[in-house]
């Protein structure tokens, strides 16, 4: 057979035989980095597309566990790993692949001050997550640092693709200045998603990802960014050019509201589920000793169980999960205040 470039005859060779990113893109790709925000659906998705390409740092974050409900979608996941955390099965799963890739897993709950700790020293960021909160302050930060990232959302059979690459096109707030308001969107919990939906939406982020991580200064100045908007069910796709807008509020006027905001929430409700999530307050971010936790729980609550370095339990209706940085969830309930209240009753605020 033919030898092409620099990659021949090794695990690479019909990736790097696609002329446009070449044994040369193929050594940039693993010479690069990328942050993962969410391993869920998309970011297993995209995580399993960036490892297999050989892309030779991968860094994954993700607050929650495993549930039942995730299978029809999550790729990395199996039944034997409920209740585990997801980031850290997926980078086990990852591992199976081998291949050059190093991953990274944060099994934490991503606010502005874990995001300049992980994203402050990769190529790339990639959005893998399911709200719109976290959206806003991966594109504050990116854009205030210059670091390109990919928006990616899936509802139903449709999503949509944006790559916000630094001074090429807009950001998110030049198409979508204000988040709209909470319930005026329709989400997973009320309209459903496909895991084909999904599939897409993580494949064109990912093919934006490779092409951007994989190509040169001159390269990357020829990629015009734009909005990509598909529906796997009617087989409807469109992609519209996406310019910077001057007067964006982000992009242009410097503002970044979300990235200063976002440290103040101590609780939230977790979309698509009847789950709500409540963090230690600002003055109390020291790691949880969950093993005293445990056993001063355990006559008190069900099913009290350490494992993986997180703590699960009951109270009555509630399922709580409690990680070692004081965040826990609590599923069974959408009630913020009850939640806090139960934190503070039980885990101490
Ligand atoms: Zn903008």
């Amino acid at each position: 057979m033919e030898r092409v470039g620099l990659v021949s005859h090794t695990r690479f060779d019909r990736q790097a035989r696609f002329a446009p990113l070449g044994s040369h893109g193929q050594a940039r790709l693993e010479r690069s980095s990328a942050l993962i925000v969410g391993c869920g659906a998309l970011g297993g998705a995209l995580a399993m597309t960036l490892v297999r390409s050989g892309v030779g740092r991968v860094k994954l974050v993700d607050r929650d566990v495993v549930e039942e409900s995730n299978l029809p979608r999550q790729v990395l996941f199996e039944p034997e790993d409920l209740g585990r955390p997801k980031a850290l099965v997926a980078q086990e799963r990852l591992a199976r692949i081998g291949g050059p890739s190093r991953v990274e897993a944060h099994a934490r709950h991503l606010d502005a001050e874990l995001l300049r700790e992980l994203a402050s020293d990769v190529d790339l960021v990639l959005d893998g997550t399911d709200n719109l909160a976290t959206r806003y302050l991966l594109n504050d930060y990116c854009v205030e640092r210059g670091i390109p990232w990919i928006y990616g959302g899936v509802v139903g059979s449709s999503g949509l693709v944006l790559p916000v690459l630094p001074s090429l096109g807009a950001c998110l707030r030049c198409l979508f200045p204000e988040p709209p308001p909470p319930g005026a969107l329709p989400t997973c919990d009320t309209a459903g998603v496909l895991l084909s939906a999904v599939s897409a939406i993580a494949a064109f982020q990912s093919g934006a990802a490779l092409r951007w991580l994989s190509g040169d200064a001159e390269l990357r100045a020829r990629f015009s960014p734009c909005l990509v908007e598909l529906d796997v069910w009617t087989l409807e796709a469109h992609s519209l050019a996406a310019p910077r807008d001057p007067r964006c509020p982000c992009c242009g006027a410097r503002d970044f509201a979300f990235l200063d905001a976002a440290a103040e929430t101590d609780a939230v409700s977790l979309c698509g589920r009847n789950t709500v999530q409540v963090r230690a307050r600002r003055l109390r971010r020291e790691r949880m000793d969950l093993a005293a936790l445990a056993s001063r729980l355990t006559p008190l609550a069900r099913d009290v169980a350490l494992r993986d370095g997180i703590l699960r339990l009951r109270l009555d209706a509630i399922a709580v999960t409690v990680f070692p940085d004081g965040r826990a969830l609590f599923e069974g309930t959408s009630d913020l205040d009850a939640a806090r209240a139960l934190y503070d009753r039980w885990l101490g605020s």
